[in-house]
């Protein structure tokens, strides 16, 4: 979601060192509240998704550490989203069912997934966006590539704390807390203002000797590198997905984006391959025979006498992939370029311009008339 994100604990009205019973009480009694299908304001959909989210989160003692450490960025780095409630499924599905909600799946495909979170049950790993330029030769018979990505994980050595054992101690300030709560009395009212505790950032703990392995982050980058099989009949644009395991997680979903490599000769389009090929006056004139390299090898195309611009030779079928099985056409449109003047070329060039002056002449005058 853009813009800044709203705290967890804020959005479930907890504080910062909640019990999960204490959460599981604020989310019970929130989501009666919100459930979309009890609260019809406009509001309430976006505020249904925050709480479960936020619940998802905090109940969960790994990523409310990485939330607690790192904030949102850090979830977002460590999970895909849906990490958050693909593991939670049957809990979420016992509140619903003791509250008398109905079921949780069933609104949690209807809401998140126009959420923009697809079909969660593939998604559940983490995903890296790769782009991969192709040449179009390859486009056409698939190719192979070694594809290297880097990920955050959580540190093995401090186990996300960022500190060396026994450098973690309480925060002195609000001592584990993470809020600092004034009281005052005003007239026969007491109340209280709470606040982010400034000293550990609201964390309630502070690193007293960083974790040496990963300088007090918590987290590692680690360079991986994953051989994939590209198949033949890519375009420009096409997304490949590509599940990689790797230990116990969930693993990685790299997501491959294709660009085909740019040519000022050759185009695709459609499973068209279109060719610009450069042809003389003088081929334009009397026609020629030119030699093209197509994607399955070289092919010879005539190009008749007296083409004119835009005029196409097709030699159907041997173009790129249309689909699985059917080749697209290969397109050859002769560009008439003049080639850098040659011995003897001008004279041969003049003469034959005045040998054409009359006749062009006699047409320019008959065609070139505004009426
Ligand atoms: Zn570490
Ligand atoms: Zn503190």
């Amino acid at each position: 979601m853009p813009g800044a994100r709203k705290d967890y604990y804020e959005i479930l009205g907890v504080p910062r060192n909640a019990t999960k019973e204490e959460i599981k009480k604020a989310y019970r009694r929130l989501v009666l509240q919100y459930h979309p299908d009890r609260n019809k304001s406009p509001e309430a959909e976006e505020k249904f998704k925050e709480i479960s989210e936020a619940y998802a989160v905090l109940m969960d003692d790994e990523k409310r550490r990485v939330y607690d450490m790192y904030g949102h960025e850090g979830l977002s780095g460590t999970y895909a989203r849906e990490d958050f409630f693909t593991s939670r499924m049957d809990e979420f599905e016992d509140i619903f069912r003791d509250l008398g909600l109905g079921s949780f799946r069933s609104i949690f495909d209807r809401l998140f997934r126009d959420f923009g979170f697809g079909v969660y049950e593939e998604r559940e790993a983490r995903e890296v966006v790769v782009d991969v330029e192709l040449s179009i030769k390859e486009a056409f018979k698939g190719a192979r590539r070694t594809l290297q990505y880097s990920l955050w994980e959580v540190c093995s050595s401090c186990g996300g704390s960022g500190a060396e054992p026994g450098g973690l101690k309480t925060c002195p300030t609000c001592r584990g807390t993470g809020q600092i709560v004034r009281t005052s009395v005003l007239g026969h009212m007491t109340y209280s203002v709470a606040r982010t505790c400034e000293t550990c950032a609201g964390r309630g703990r502070i690193v007293e000797r960083p974790c040496r392995a990963c300088r007090g982050l918590g987290r590692v980058q680690s360079i991986r590198s994953h051989e994939v099989e590209i198949p033949p009949g890519m375009v420009d644009g096409s997304i490949l997905r590509f599940r990689v395991r790797e230990g116990s997680g969930s693993g990685t979903e790299l997501v491959l984006r294709v660009r085909i490599k740019r040519s000022p000769y050759f185009y695709a389009r459609d499973g068209d391959l279109i060719v610009r090929v450069p042809i003389s006056p003088s081929e334009a004139a009397l026609g020629t025979t030119v030699r093209v390299d197509g994607p399955d090898g070289p092919i010879d195309v005539k190009i008749p006498p007296r083409t004119r611009p835009g005029a196409a030779v097709v030699a159907r079928g041997r173009g790129l992939w249309r689909e699985r099985g059917v080749r697209g056409d290969l397109i050859i449109r002769p560009v008439v370029v003049v080639p850098k003047e040659s011995r003897g070329a001008r004279k041969l060039y003049e003469q034959i311009q005045k040998s054409e002056r009359d006749a062009m002449e006699r047409w320019r005058s008959r065609a070139l008339r505004l009426e």
